[in-house]
Formats: structure tokens, C-alpha cells, sequence
């Protein structure tokens, strides 16, 4: 089996877990305090807070940004579900704008238009660890008086103009699902500059507790969104080895370029990096020239032992969003033919060259076999 993803944990990693679990504090410690100071410098803010998970994470910034029933918020319908999801938790209207090639992430140019006077906030997903082009997109926002959050749960360590991702908006968020970067099990953070969103957002993870204050006085509607000590430990070690893992996935994402670069049937995501953004490779996505051959190449490929998936089907044609907005197909043009010829192959850290070449072997085989059954 060639598996889509994996984790990268070291001895390190079992070392600071070990002595997390063999101490008498397994919430609220010091493991979360360095992870969450660990996390701050990486995203180059003034405050991070560790939570539950990376939805989690985007559901408080929806709550400390004040947004709410009958506002809008601007997203990407290319996107994991959780970052529109976050925006319907709090009883406002997720308005997409469609995408752009090459990065994939959303238009710059259409932004404007999307704007209305109900629009509270403008939500940017870095898709894949590609960086949105956040000159523009603050631009635009502060014309309007909008903050940006940044989704950067499949960018940590991403860069634009140099800068980190995450810390570029007005807060921003990270997740540590297994098969992101780095894994805290079940994870998430959010990073900002704003101390009062950092705070409401602390208070609101823990029941609504005044940092200060008494265990059991809780003065907002808080929730369970505790990061545990252990999640924690294994968080703060992975981060520390996040630059070796970040080069070693850019190498993995090279070894696969070196095989499909010539393939004129497929595009490869190594062509779309700009000099003004720096990737963190979170997964390795093809697209088809011709989308008909996708589904049928996930099947081979199946077949052979390698693991693929259709990265991502657009949010809008989702059954529940189809349900509560009848959206139907090309409303969003780009976004859906994009998802609808995009594949991600198998990337992660313990990947060989050897087994990039199998999986590329397959993949051209795969693709000659089904322009043969078309003919
Ligand atoms: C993974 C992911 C999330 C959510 O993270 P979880 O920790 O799984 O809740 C949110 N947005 C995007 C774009 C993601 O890829």
C-alpha cells in the first residue's frame, strides 16, 4: 500500500509525550504555554491560543469577531467544508467568490463585487499551502473597513513577500489533523496581533472562564475547546522539527515534478509557485487536462495499491449546501472545474523516490489506457 498521507513522528516526539503523560497536569500546563509561544513566533504574531481542532479554531474567530445571524462572510467554495461550515455555526451566510488559476485560491478580482453592506468579513483560505495573495485581498478590505481571517490550516510555515502566513490578517488559524504538516492528534490554533481577540477566544475554548478569574465563574457561552497536554507536547516537538519537515515534503513534491514535468496531459502544482510566495506542501494535487480520465485513474491506481483522492469537491455543490442556498452547477465556473479534474497522489515524509516513481509509473500507464478506451 502507498498511503495518501502520513504522520512524521521521531523519538522526539514519543520523549515529550512520555513526560507530559508522567506528569500529574494532563490540561492546562506548561506543554500548551510553550506550544502556543512556539506557535506565535512561527506565524510572526503577538498571541496564539491552542484548541481542539482547527474548526474549533475558526468557529472562535467567527464568535470574537461579533459575527452573526443575517451577516455575510466572503470565502472560497475550494476548500475543506470546515471553512464555510464556520461561518453557518454562527448563523451568517457563507457568499462565495469563485477561485483563480493558478494558485487556486480565491479571485482577487471578484472580491470587490462580492462586498455588500451586510459582509462582516472577508475568510481566505490558503489552499494547499499556497498563499493568497494577501497585498490585494488586504487592500480591498481595509477600503471597506473588513477584517481577514486567514485559514491557514493546510499552510503553516507558508510565506508571502516573506512574511509568515497566519499573522497577515486579522487572525488566522492552523490545524493539526494527522494528516496535516504537523499533528497534535486532534488539534488547532488560532494566531493574532489582537489582544482582545485572543483573549475572548481563550476564554470562550475554556467555558467562558475569565483567565483570571475563578474555576467555576463563567462570564460569556463558552465552550470545551481545550488543546490537552499531551496534544500539546507532541504539538511543541513536531514544530520544532517543522523546517525538516517542510524541506522534506518540497524535496517529495520535486521528486514527483521530476516525473510528470514532461507529461503534457497533466498539471503538476510545482509551475503555479511565484517568486513572492514560498509553498509549505500540504498535499500533492494533479489536475487533468481532460476531467473525464480522473475518476477512472483513481480506480486504477486503486487497483495497484496506491491511495488517491479528488482534492477538494467544491463547497457549494456539497448536498447541504445545495439544500440551504439550491445552488446548482456553474455557479462558480473555475471552482468546479477544478475540482472536478483534480487528484491528490500519495505525499508525506516517509514517501521514497522509489515509491514516487511506482506511483508516476502508474499514473502515465493509467492515463495512456483510458485515452485508448475513449478512442
Ligand atoms: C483541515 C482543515 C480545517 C479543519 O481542521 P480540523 O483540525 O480537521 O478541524 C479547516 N480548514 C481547512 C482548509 C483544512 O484543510
Amino acid at each position: 500500500m502507498i498511503y495518501l498521507s502520513s504522520p512524521d513522528i521521531t523519538k522526539l516526539e514519543i520523549e515529550r509525550v512520555n513526560t507530559a503523560l508522567s506528569s500529574r497536569t494532563l490540561s492546562g500546563g506548561l506543554h500548551k504555554k510553550e506550544f502556543e509561544e512556539k506557535l506565535a513566533a512561527t506565524a510572526g504574531t503577538k498571541y496564539a491560543v491552542a484548541v481542539s481542532s482547527g474548526t474549533a479554531a475558526l468557529h472562535l474567530i467567527m464568535l470574537a469577531l461579533g459575527i452573526g445571524a443575517g451577516d455575510e462572510v466572503i470565502t472560497t467554495p475550494f476548500s475543506f467544508v470546515a471553512s464555510a461550515n464556520c461561518i453557518l455555526y454562527v448563523g451568517a451566510k457563507p457568499v462565495f467568490c469563485d477561485i483563480a488559476l493558478p494558485d487556486l485560491n480565491l479571485d482577487p478580482y471578484e472580491l470587490e463585487s462580492k462586498i455588500t453592506a451586510r459582509t462582516k468579513a472577508i475568510l481566505v483560505v490558503h489552499i494547499f499551502g499556497r498563499p493568497a495573495d494577501m497585498d490585494m485581498i488586504r487592500k480591498i478590505a481595509s477600503k471597506h473597513g473588513l477584517p481577514v481571517v486567514e485559514d491557514a490550516c493546510e499552510a503553516i510555515g507558508a510565506k508571502f513577500n516573506g512574511q509568515p502566513v497566519g499573522g497577515l490578517g486579522t487572525a488566522g488559524t492552523f490545524a493539526f489533523y494527522p494528516n496535516k504538516q504537523i499533528t497534535t492528534g486532534e488539534g488547532g490554533a488560532i494566531v493574532t496581533n489582537h489582544r482582545k481577540i485572543a483573549d475572548y477566544a481563550r476564554s470562550l475554548a475554556n467555558q467562558g472562564r475569565e483567565d483570571s478569574g475563578q474555576w467555576l465563574q463563567h462570564i460569556y457561552l463558552g465552550y470545551n475547546y481545550r488543546l490537552n497536554e499531551l496534544s500539546a507536547a507532541l504539538g511543541s516537538a513536531q514544530l520544532d522539527r517543522l523546517p525538516d519537515i517542510l524541506d522534506q515534503r518540497a524535496q517529495v513534491a520535486d521528486w514527483y515534478y521530476q516525473e510528470l514535468k514532461d507529461q503534457p496531459r497533466i498539471i503538476t502544482p510545482n509551475e503555479s509557485q511565484a517568486d513572492n510566495q514560498s509553498y509549505s506542501w500540504f498535499v500533492y494535487v494533479v489536475r487533468f487536462r481532460n476531467k473525464q480520465f480522473r475518476d477512472e485513474i483513481s480506480k486504477r491506481l486503486a487497483e495497484r495499491g496506491i491511495e488517491t483522492r479528488p482534492y477538494f469537491p467544491a463547497i457549494h455543490l456539497q448536498p447541504l449546501y445545495r439544500e440551504r442556498f439550491a445552488y446548482t452547477e456553474g455557479a462558480f465556473p473555475v471552482a468546479e472545474a477544478v475540482a472536478a479534474s483534480s487528484l491528490a497522489l500519495p505525499f508525506h515524509t516517509k514517501i521514497s523516490r522509489k515509491e514516487v516513481q511506482e506511483v508516476c509509473e502508474h499514473l502515465k500507464n493509467a492515463l495512456v489506457q483510458e485515452e485508448r478506451r475513449l478512442l
